[in-house]
C-alpha cells in the first residue's frame, strides 16, 4: 500500500447538499452480465464529464461466467475498479492485463479500440464498478492508451477521523491520485469509513459531483440519508467549497467529481461522439476494421 501519513486535511465550510438519490437500473450487458446501471444515459448532461457508471456484485457465477466478449469503444475512457474478483482484459492495440482485487484498469479508447473482459474464475465473488469518463473534442480521436494501476500502486491515507482514502484521480487531502486528466480533471475516491467518521473532501462548485454508497450509509449535509447502492447527485450550489460525509456505521463509499466539458454529446451503444455524423463515421470505421489498427 502507498500509505500516506502526513496529509493535508480538505476544510470544507460552505457544504454541498443532496440534489437527489438515484437507484439505478437493473440490467446485463456483454454475454449476459448482471449489473445495476447507477449512471444512466439520461443523467449524462447532469453528471457531465461522466456518461456511465455500472456497479456488479454477486456471489453467482451465473451472473458473471460470460464476461465482456470482444466489442469496440471510440471517443472516451473506461475505468474499471476491481473490488474482489479477477478479470482478464486484451485488446487489439497489444494490450493485456489481470485486473484484480482492489486495482484499477484505466483504458483510454481514444479513436477506437476492440477489446473483451473475461472473468479469470469459475466461482466466487466478482464485485466492482465500471465508469465512462467523457473525452473533450480535441482528444477524442487521439491514440489508444491504456494502464493496469494494481491495488498496492494506489496512493492512500487515513484521516485522524478514521476514513481511509484511496485516491484513484484526482487529489485529497494533498495526495495525489494515481491518475490526472487535464480537461475533466476527475476526482475518483474509494472512501472506507469508520463507525462515527466522517469526511470532508474540497470540490470546485463547478464541479459535478456524486457519491456511491456500496456497504452501509452515509449522511450528507444538514440531513440526507444516503443508503446502500443508491447514488446520491450532490447540488452544484454557487458558494459552496466541498461535501461533508459522515457514516454511523462502518460503511463504504465512492465519491466522484469532475471538471463539465460542456460539449455535445452523441452516443450510439459504445460509441460516444459530438455529432451523429461523428457517430456513422465511427461504425463505419469500426465495420472496415480500421480501431486499433
Ligand atoms: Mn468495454
Amino acid at each position: 500500500m502507498t500509505t500516506t501519513t502526513l496529509i493535508r486535511p480538505d476544510t470544507v465550510s460552505r457544504p454541498r447538499e443532496v440534489e437527489r438519490l438515484v437507484a439505478g437500473m437493473a440490467t446485463s450487458d456483454g454475454a449476459g452480465v448482471k449489473l445495476t446501471r447507477v449512471l444512466t444515459q439520461p443523467l449524462q448532461r447532469r453528471l457531465d464529464p461522466f456518461l456511465m457508471l455500472d456497479a456488479f456484485g454477486t456471489d453467482n457465477p451465473d451472473d458473471y461466467i460470460g464476461g465482456f466478449p470482444d466489442h469496440p469503444h471510440r471517443g472516451f475512457e473506461t475505468v474499471t475498479y476491481m473490488i474482489a474478483g479477477r478479470m482478464r482484459h486484451r485488446d487489439n492495440a497489444g494490450h493485456e492485463g489481470l485486473l484484480q482485487n482492489g486495482g484499477v484498469q484505466w483504458m483510454t479508447a481514444g479513436r477506437g479500440i476492440v477489446h473483451s473482459e473475461l472473468p479469470e474464475q469459475e466461482e466466487g465473488r466478482m464485485e466492482g464498478f465500471q465508469l465512462w469518463l467523457n473525452l473533450p473534442a480535441k482528444d477524442k480521436m487521439n491514440a489508444p492508451w491504456y494502464r493496469d494501476i494494481q491495488s498496492e500502486s494506489i496512493p492512500q491515507f487515513t484521516t485522524p477521523e478514521g476514513v481511509t482514502a484511496r485516491v484513484i484521480a484526482g487529489e485529497s487531502h494533498g495526495v495525489a491520485g494515481a491518475v490526472q486528466r487535464d480537461a475533466t480533471a476527475p476526482l475518483y475516491l474509494d472512501l472506507h469509513f469508520e463507525a462515527g467518521s466522517h469526511f470532508e473532501q474540497a470540490l470546485p462548485a463547478t464541479h459535478n459531483a456524486f457519491v456511491y454508497v456500496y456497504r452501509g450509509e452515509v449522511g450528507v449535509g444538514a440531513d440526507t440519508r444516503v443508503p446502500e447502492q443508491r447514488m446520491a447527485i450532490l447540488a452544484n450550489a454557487k458558494d459552496s467549497d466541498g461535501v461533508v460525509l459522515h457514516a454511523q456505521q462502518a460503511t463504504r463509499a465512492l465519491l466522484i467529481a469532475g471538471h463539465p466539458l460542456n460539449e455535445p454529446i452523441a452516443q450510439y451503444g459504445p460509441f460516444v461522439m459530438n455529432s451523429k455524423e461523428e457517430i456513422f463515421q465511427a461504425v463505419q470505421d469500426f465495420q472496415a476494421g480500421k480501431f486499433g489498427a
